[in-house]
C-alpha cells in the first residue's frame, strides 16, 4: 500500500519545493557580484529571526527554505562574488554548484561501490584525472576526503605505519607504545593543520625537528636537518602567507635516498602543477611519497573536499582498510577502505563534474588566471605605495601598511568597507594583510575596485581619527 508521502499531491509539493530552492539558489549566485562581501549589521541582526525554540510540530519544509533564504542569505559571507580574499577560501565553480544540486538529490554513499555504482565510477575517473593534472605518478592512489587537514592526517598515518613496519614493528598489532622512535623533520613554516595532524597521529612535538626557512617561507636546503630511514619529512607546496613552495627538486631525491618518507602539504599550491606557467613552483613535487591537497580551495569545489594521495597504494590501504563482515570489499577503490570515513558523499562525482566541465585547458587557465590576478593586485598596491612584503607567488599577496598599528586598522577598515574582504596575519614578527585570490570568478575589475578600496581605507586610517565619515 503506498504510504501517504507518495501521493501525487505530495509529489507536486516536493517538486515545487525543489524548484523554489533552486530558484533561490540561482538568484543568490546571480547577485553575488553585486552584494557587499561581508554581511551588514542589519543582516547580522536578521539572524535573530531564526526560531530558537524547537517547535513540536515543525514549521514545514517550504517555510524552512524561505527562512534560510530570507534570514540566512543576506548574512552569508560572499565567497562566490570575486572579491573575497580571506584565508584560502575558494568560490564555487558553476558546474560544481549546479551538479551538487543533483548530487544532493542522488544521496549517494560512496563507502563501497555496491552502495553507489555511479559514485564509484566517477570517483575512479576523478582520482585518475586529478593525478594527471597535479603531475603526480599515475601509479599513485588518490582518495577524496573532507579536506587537506584530514588528507595530511591520513598520509601521516600511512607514513608512520609504513616506516615502523620497515623497522619490523606492526602498528596494527602492537600499537604505538614501545614502538621504535620516529623522527619528524618539518618546515618551520608548516601549516597549523599539519601540527594538529601530528598530534592526532601520536607524534609529539619532542619528536619534531624544525627545518629553517628563508625570507619567503621556503625551507633552506643548505640548513636541512639530517634524516634517515626512520624520518618523516613534511614539506609544503604553497605557503599560506606567501604562496612560495619548498625547493622539492633540490631536496627530495637526497631525502628519499636516505630512506626518509617525504610528505607534501599542498592544500592549494599543488595545483600549480596543472598550469604550464606555474608548474615551476612545484617542480620535483612528484618525487615525494605522499601529498595532501584540497579541491575546495583553488579548484573551487564545494565544501568539504580534499585529496589524500600516496605513491604506494598499499601504504594507504594498510593504514585505512578495515574489516567488518558486512562491509568487506574486494573493489580496487572503496572509499571506506581508503580514508578515515566510512559513509561519505560522492565527492569524486563533483570533482568529475568540475574537471569534465573545464577540461585540461580550463583547469590550467583557472590556475594561471588567478596567479595573474594576484600579480595585478600586488602591482596596483605597490604603485599606491603599499609595502608588498615578499615577491608574490601563485595566488597569494602579502602586504603591510606602514606599521603594525596602521596595518591592523586598515584590515579592520577593509573588512568593514564590504567592497572586498582580506584577513590579517603575522609574517616574520610583523603584522600583515593576506590577499588570497582563490575564487575562479574574480575579474580584473574585481581586483581594481578591491585594490582601490584598500588604498582608500589606508588613506582614511592614515588621515587619523575624526576624519572617518561614519
Ligand atoms: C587550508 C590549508 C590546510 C588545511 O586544509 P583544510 O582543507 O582547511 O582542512 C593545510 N595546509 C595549507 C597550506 C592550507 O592552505
Amino acid at each position: 500500500m503506498p504510504s501517504e508521502p507518495h501521493t501525487p499531491g505530495r509529489q507536486a509539493a516536493k517538486t515545487e519545493l525543489f524548484l523554489d530552492a533552486a530558484q533561490r539558489a540561482a538568484a543568490y549566485i546571480g547577485s553575488s557580484h553585486e552584494r557587499g562581501v561581508f554581511p551588514t549589521e542589519e543582516a547580522l541582526r536578521g539572524l535573530d529571526r531564526f526560531p530558537t525554540e524547537l517547535n513540536d510540530a515543525g514549521i514545514g519544509a517550504d517555510k524552512v527554505v524561505a527562512m534560510l533564504d530570507e534570514f540566512g542569505s543576506p548574512a552569508t559571507v560572499t565567497s562566490t562574488g570575486g572579491r573575497y580574499f580571506g584565508f584560502v577560501n575558494g568560490g564555487t565553480d558553476p558546474a560544481a554548484s549546479a551538479a551538487s544540486v543533483l548530487l544532493g538529490a542522488w544521496d549517494q554513499n560512496t563507502a563501497l561501490p555496491v552502495m553507489s555504482p555511479v559514485g564509484a565510477r566517477l570517483d575512479e575517473i576523478a582520482a585518475r584525472w586529478s593525478l594527471e593534472l597535479l603531475g603526480l605518478p599515475d601509479t599513485a592512489i588518490a582518495a577524496f576526503c573532507p579536506g587537506a587537514s584530514v588528507a595530511n592526517l591520513t598520509c601521516l598515518i600511512a607514513a608512520r605505519d609504513a616506516l615502523l613496519l620497515r623497522s619490523g614493528w606492526n602498528v596494527d598489532e602492537r600499537g604505538l607504545a614501545g614502538a621504535p622512535p620516529l623522527k619528524v623533520v618539518a618546515s618551520e613554516e608548516i601549516h597549523a593543520s599539519v601540527a594538529k595532524a601530528l598530534r592526532a597521529a601520536g607524534i609529539g612535538t619532542d619528536q619534531v625537528v624544525s627545518a629553517p626557512t628563508d625570507e619567503c617561507g621556503r625551507v633552506r636546503a643548505d640548513l636541512f636537518p639530517t634524516v634517515d630511514e626512520t624520518t618523516i619529512v613534511l614539506l609544503q607546496a604553497g605557503n599560506v602567507n606567501t604562496g612560495h613552495s619548498d625547493p622539492f627538486l633540490k631536496l627530495i631525491p637526497g631525502l628519499r635516498r636516505r630512506g626518509a618518507w617525504v610528505h607534501i602539504d599542498g592544500a592549494f599550491g599543488l595545483w600549480a602543477g596543472a598550469s604550464e606557467t606555474q608548474r615551476r613552483h612545484t617542480d620535483g613535487a612528484e618525487l615525494a611519497d605522499s601529498w595532501a591537497t584540497d579541491a575546495h580551495k583553488w579548484l573551487n569545489a564545494s565544501y568539504d573536499c580534499g585529496i589524500a594521495i600516496c605513491r604506494n597504494p598499499d601504504d594507504l590501504r594498510r593504514a585505512m582498510a578495515f574489516s567488518a563482515a558486512y562491509m568487506d570489499s574486494d573493489a580496487e577503490r572503496a572509499g571506506a577502505h581508503l580514508g578515515l570515513q566510512m559513509s561519505q558523499r560522492a565527492r569524486g562525482a563533483e570533482i568529475w563534474a568540475i574537471l569534465a566541465g573545464l577540461g585540461r585547458k580550463g583547469v590550467a587557465d583557472l590556475v594561471h588566471r588567478l596567479c595573474r590576478r594576484a600579480e595585478q593586485m600586488a602591482s596596483l598596491l605597490d604603485e599606491a605605495g603599499v609595502t608588498v612584503l615578499v615577491p608574490p607567488a601563485l595566488n597569494q599577496v602579502l602586504v603591510r601598511f606602514d606599521d603594525d598599528e596602521t596595518t591592523e586598522a586598515v584590515i579592520a577598515a577593509v573588512q568593514k568597507d564590504r567592497t572586498c574582504w582580506a584577513g590579517g596575519t603575522v609574517w616574520q614578527g610583523r603584522r600583515a594583510m593576506r590577499i588570497s585570490v582563490s575564487d575562479a570568478s574574480t575579474t580584473p575589475e574585481d581586483i581594481a575596485v578591491s585594490a582601490e578600496a584598500m588604498v582608500r581605507c589606508w588613506n582614511r586610517v592614515a588621515a587619523g581619527p575624526g576624519t572617518t565619515s561614519e
